[in-house]
């Protein structure tokens, strides 16, 4: 089996009275992420990216909304239970790069913890977490701060 490559993407929508939970980081701001879960855009995406590279569907498909048991989830235990299910088929996580689209907050400084976490749950060292931060110059509902968008991109190898 050879190596393969997933991509994955989410968007959250910003607003008041929650915290803002990116790549298991709570990262202090005046608005979080809504959602279903605890929002965690970076989670989704990655979870996203290594269901991708092992052609298992999506997270929406494993955690749909409407199921009460992932009200208010911690995505990054999501994370690694999709990184059990990938191994259950024989896949391993090799890296990751991760692309955050965010108007605001400055987010470089809280990258080592966020790829330590995402590495911990992939079961791999920090260094095979790329992170990097985008504003997107003003425009559109990044731009007016609405929302943030990441995409992100894993490999997946034999077990
Ligand atoms: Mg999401």
């Amino acid at each position: 089996m050879s190596i393969r490559v997933g991509i994955g993407y989410d968007s959250h929508r910003l607003g008041p009275g929650r915290p803002l939970i990116l790549g298991g980081v709570t990262v202090p701001f005046e608005l979080g992420l809504e959602g279903h879960s605890d929002g965690d855009a970076i989670a989704h995406a990655l979870t996203d990216a290594l269901l991708g590279a092992a052609a298992m569907g999506d997270i929406g498909k494993l955690y749909p909304d409407s199921d009460l048991r992932f009200k208010g989830a911690n995505s990054i235990a999501l994370l690694r239970e999709v990184v059990g299910l990938l191994r259950d088929r024989g896949f391993v996580p090799l890296q990751a790069d991760i692309t955050v689209i965010a108007e605001r907050p400055r987010l470089g400084k809280f990258f080592p913890e966020m790829a330590a976490i995402l590495g911990g749950a992939l079961d791999l060292p920090a260094g095979a977490i790329g992170l990097k931060a985008k504003t997107n110059e003003g425009m559109g509902f990044i731009g007016r701060g609405e929302g943030i968008a990441v995409m992100a991109v894993a490999t997946v190898g034999p077990v």
